[in-house]
């Protein structure tokens, strides 16, 4: 079933948008960025699968992060990166194909 991505996800008590950023995420070399200050997740634009998975490694940084097992967001991609990829290949095995056609581009 298509799941069409909104522009925003809500993180425990805050809502964090969801942007295209490619400029910004070729210069750090990234396919996707977390600011957590500004409530911000950063996504380039690839194949659907690759862009869920990137969107999933995000948002599980700011669960760590706010969950303590992070001190920082963005820090600890030894785990976050393998729990992200098994994590997004579980949802989209249930049949789950995430469309990103109404993210909007990052404002400046
Ligand atoms: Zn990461």
């Amino acid at each position: 079933m298509k799941l069409t991505i909104p522009s925003q996800v809500q993180l425990g008590c805050r809502t964090f948008r969801i942007r295209i950023s490619e400029k910004i995420l070729k210069e750090v070399n990234c396919k996707g960025q977390l600011i957590d200050k500004e409530e911000l997740i950063r996504l380039s634009r690839r194949s659907p699968a690759s862009m869920f998975e990137s969107l999933v490694h995000e948002i599980m940084h700011s669960i760590f992060y706010m969950c303590a097992l992070d001190e920082n967001p963005g820090i600890d991609e030894s785990k976050i990166i393998p729990m992200s990829i098994f994590f997004a290949q579980a949802i989209m095995s249930l049949g789950v194909e995430p469309v990103f056609d109404e993210i909007p581009e990052e404002e400046k």
